[in-house]
């Protein structure tokens, strides 16, 4: 776990990251992680002293298996509301885990699904239902407001959030931070993707953090100028 801010931490679930955003009133969680990943979580959030009880939402940054996988039962077991955006919305009620279109070098998107899958490409995982709708430059009330930002091209729904009060950009799949700031390994429209990673460099935001790679905890926005901009 790594403690961006007192009240946002990041956790790996191994392959994928989520978020915990902490409010006097309770929990937000950004992104599920794979199918199964629900004791591991709430584990987690035990040891920051979050109960499910206090978990007043999950936020989805997109539709994909890693992020969406395990949403149907943390809201089982917590009763929180789902938050995605409209376009990615209608596939996480089906437990779509990808869309077809979803491409990265020769075979580089199936083959990463298949290894987050365990050796098998993950058909589907629980439908869950996504109460909330959240648009571009809506905004989700954890944290004293996080702004959203649709970021399309990684995934058509796919959405980034700042917290201007945590100075913090979670940037989803927009990019990653593996082998250092780079595109998602994958890419439903790679020019949409730019250009929505352009309009992230144009954001104030000190950290980052990601589905996938280490946050970055200083400087932030101007690694993001000197990639996209
Ligand atoms: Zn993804
Ligand atoms: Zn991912």
């Amino acid at each position: 776990m790594i403690a961006l801010t007192p009240h946002l931490h990041v956790h790996s679930l191994g392959t994928v990251n989520v978020c915990f955003a902490l409010d006097d009133d309770g929990w937000w969680l950004i992104d599920t992680g794979m199918p199964g990943s629900a004791d591991a979580i709430l584990h987690a959030a035990a040891s920051l002293g979050q109960q499910p009880t206090g978990l007043r939402g999950i936020v989805l940054t997109h539709h994909h298996i890693d992020h969406a996988g395990s949403a149907a039962e943390l809201h089982a077991r917590t009763g929180a509301p789902i938050h995605a955006h409209p376009l990615d919305a209608e596939l996480i009620r089906r437990g779509i885990p990808a869309r077809e279109t979803l491409r990265g070098g020769p075979g580089i998107a199936r083959r990463a699904l298949m290894a987050l899958g365990g050796g098998s490409m993950p058909r589907a995982y629980d439908p869950a239902p996504v109460a909330v709708e959240v648009e571009d430059d809506g905004s989700v009330p954890a944290l004293g407001g996080l702004r959203a930002y649709h970021t399309p091209g990684h995934s058509a729904g796919h959405l980034a959030f700042l917290s201007a009060r945590e100075n913090t950009l979670i940037a989803g799949d927009a990019c990653a931070n593996l082998l250092g700031l780079d595109p998602s390994f994958a890419h439903e429209d790679f020019p949409l993707a730019r250009q929505s990673l352009a309009r992230l460099a144009t954001l104030v935001f000190e950290r980052a953090c990601f589905g996938h790679g280490r946050p970055i905890v200083h400087d932030a926005q101007a690694r993001f100028r000197r990639r996209w901009a």
